[in-house]
């Protein structure tokens, strides 16, 4: 189990630099992919991104409330069939 990232976030960016793996990216293009993005291969659960976000947009993927479970799929096609890593910095 990953934390992922929910539409609550405004991209305000702070939890990138929380993460001690850096697997946290800012999706683009920012139309199709509005939020920042955990991957969950590498996801560690440490948790230290949860505070870094001002808008409590970061759950452990068991306790996403349930308005907001359909953002959990999104973290992990990111990844898998998206963008992912090559987008970032862009
Ligand atoms: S839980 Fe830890 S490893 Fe996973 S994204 Fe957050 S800071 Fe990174
Ligand atoms: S800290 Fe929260 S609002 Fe900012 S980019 Fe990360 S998840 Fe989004």
């Amino acid at each position: 189990m990953a934390y992922v990232i929910t539409g609550l976030c405004l991209r305000h960016g702070g939890c990138v630099d929380a993460c001690p793996v850096d697997c946290i990216v800012a999706g683009y293009p920012i139309d199709e992919w509005p939020y920042y993005y955990i991957d969950p291969a590498t996801c560690i659960d440490c948790g230290a991104c949860v505070p870094a976000c001002p808008y409590n947009a970061i759950w452990p993927e068991g306790e996403v409330p349930d308005e907001l479970r359909d953002d959990i799929e999104p973290n992990t096609v990111y990844f898998e069939s998206g963008p992912g890593y090559s987008a970032r910095g862009k």
